[in-house]
């Protein structure tokens, strides 16, 4: 039996972030928006990985929180200490829909783009996700770089993609090879638009609303 490949993304797609990003302006004690405009003016245009540590030094050169190296450690350190763990922010289902992807013999691979450092420590404090997968791999280079997609393009077998970003996942298909891919688009704030659906049905991606509604068994496990 061929050993196929799914690949999970995670921010947006396993993971709420909208709703993590919510909880670290509450630690960093701004509002949701300033969190945001922040965000993209630090991050957005330079299409650089959102790190925390420059997330918060520019809010401080900004005069948006209080300056100094002390308070920019008591906001780290309140982040360890208010969200020691962020399963809450996990969709609902994500285990069932993890568990019942794929065969027994298909590898199963949490892909995230970003980062190092803070996709890191968004993974240690995941550690429901690690029995579920093969590989955890946290990629900071640019996907034409990447060494899973590059070894991923050498397989015959076929490759799952589960993300909510189009552009990313368009990109992915670029290195791997969209011939062996299926496609699996989970609603964002990256793919919200009635374009970027009709976009996906276009090129052949199923599109969801929610990671739930991959999950197609039996809900009797509610609790
Ligand atoms: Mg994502």
């Amino acid at each position: 039996m061929a050993n196929n490949t799914i690949i999970f993304d995670l921010d947006h797609t396993l993971l709420n972030s909208q709703e993590l990003k919510k909880r670290l302006a509450i630690i960093m004690d701004i509002d949701t928006d300033l969190y945001n405009e922040s965000y993209k003016e630090r991050f957005g245009n330079r299409n650089e990985p959102y790190s925390l540590d420059k997330h918060i030094k520019f809010l401080q050169s900004k005069g948006r929180v209080k300056n100094g190296e002390i308070e920019f450690f008591r906001i780290k350190k309140k982040l360890d200490k208010d969200l020691p763990d962020l399963s809450s922010f996990l969709f609902k289902k994500y285990s069932e829909v993890i568990k019942q992807s794929g065969g027994e013999n298909d590898e199963k691979i949490l892909l995230t783009f970003g980062n190092q450092v803070w996709q890191k420590k968004k993974i240690e404090k995941l550690s429901v996700l690690k029995p579920l997968f093969d590989r955890i791999i946290i990629e900071e280079k640019e996907k034409e770089n990447s060494e899973l997609l590059k070894e991923l393009a050498n397989k015959e077998e076929k490759v799952v993609i589960v993300n909510d970003n189009l552009i990313e996942t368009v990109k992915m298909l670029e290195v791997i090879g969209e011939e062996k891919c299926e496609v699996k688009i989970i609603k964002s704030i990256h793919s919200e638009k009635e374009t970027d659906r009709e976009f996906a049905e276009e090129r052949g991606f199923e599109y969801y609303k929610s990671i739930e509604d991959l999950f197609n068994g039996e809900d009797d496990e509610k609790k």
